[in-house]
């Protein structure tokens, strides 16, 4: 297993690489984040992007979010991967945040994860990103990097992998780190091909060398 000093290594290394990292989904305000966030699960940010001008256009505030007509919604919104849930989940999220919360984004867990579409890792996300709250959202990027340079063990569950996560790394670098960790997951240790070969954290790395033994075997 990475060691916690061999992490804070790691981490200074990808500092050098993305040391301006942030979200990606464009939003103006906390509200925008959200429903933004929300759209992103399963799908990229760059197709979020593609479809929030329209939909934040027409419905920029809570309230008319809560007011607006499913079907044009559902319009907007129809390129990005089940947009018919994703629909329903942000009328009725704003509906709540008009109606509940008094057109304030919550900033608890537990109040944020009683909207509907609104998971741990969304809530990390607003929570860190709309309001400077640390947290650790772990996504798929997140989780497949911390297995691969084995901060925490293959089987772990996203639950494991935030809790290691926050235990090994300074809280006041837990936002910035959440948005490292997401942009060289993306961008360098892909899922498929990841830049083993030239890879600055190597000698740290658990599964480089086995990574790229599989790939040179798979090319002969
Ligand atoms: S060596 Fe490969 S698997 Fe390990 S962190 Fe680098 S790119 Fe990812």
């Amino acid at each position: 297993m990475l060691s916690k000093v061999n992490l804070l290594k790691v981490l200074k290394i990808i500092d050098e690489m993305y040391p301006n990292a942030k979200g990606e989904l464009n939003a103006k305000t906390p509200f925008q984040l959200l429903i933004a966030v929300i759209l992103s699960a399963q799908t990229t940010d760059k197709a979020v992007n593609q479809v929030t001008p329209a939909l934040f256009r027409d419905y920029s505030t809570p309230e008319a979010l809560a007011n607006a007509d499913v079907e044009d919604v559902m319009g907007k919104i129809a390129r990005i991967g089940l947009y018919k849930n994703k629909s329903r989940n942000i009328i009725q999220t704003a509906r709540m945040i008009h109606q509940d919360f008094n057109d304030d984004i919550p900033q608890t867990h537990e109040a944020l994860e009683s909207l509907p579409g609104v998971g741990r890792k969304t809530a990390n996300v607003v929570l860190g990103d709309a309001f400077g709250i640390p947290g650790i959202a772990v996504d798929t990027h997140v989780e497949r990097v911390s297995k691969r340079l084995r901060v925490v063990k293959q089987s772990a569950t996203v639950k494991e992998v935030e809790a290691a996560l926050m235990q090994k790394i300074p809280k006041s670098r837990w936002v910035l780190t959440h948005h490292q960790l997401i942009l060289f997951g993306r961008y360098h240790c892909t899922a498929k091909r990841p830049k083993c070969d030239i890879c600055p954290v190597f000698s740290f790395c658990g599964e480089g060398k086995k990574i790229m033994l599989a790939y040179h075997d798979r090319s002969k």
